[in-house]
């Protein structure tokens, strides 16, 4: 399914559908779901969330999004401005990406809380 991307400053109030709108000053993304439920799905861009990737005439998101706190529980990839849909993935699949998900956001603030550490340790001396 092909979509469009709007680069904002601001996530407008109303989405359309079929738009990923990007505001990089507020590193965050945000679409209507794809599959036409009319939900709205922030994609923050972090380096633990989502990486978005530009190639100057189209959008992908990395990794893929999985809307399992929506009714529709719909997962899809958003590649070069095409939504490709993934299969449905049974619950216990959803719950591995899940702790696969915390698992890097833990493992990012770990290290960040760390080389934090480390700064002040070298700060004392
Ligand atoms: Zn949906």
């Amino acid at each position: 399914m092909k979509i469009s991307h709007q680069f904002v400053e601001l996530i407008p109030e109303t989405l359309d559908q079929r738009v990923v709108y990007i505001s990089i000053k507020y590193r965050t993304a945000s679409h209507l779901c794809m599959c036409g439920c009319g939900n709205k799905v922030v994609t923050p861009i972090r380096p633990e969330r989502w990486q978005l990737s530009y190639d100057g005439q189209s959008v992908s998101l990395f990794p893929s999004i999985g809307n399992w706190g929506l009714p529709c529980q719909s997962h899809y990839w958003i590649e070069k401005d095409t939504v490709k849909w993934s299969y449905k993935m049974s619950d216990s699949e959803i719950r591995r990406v899940k702790a696969r998900q915390a698992q890097r956001v833990h493992d990012y603030y770990d290290t960040k809380e760390l080389k934090h550490r480390f700064k002040w340790l070298k700060k004392q001396h």
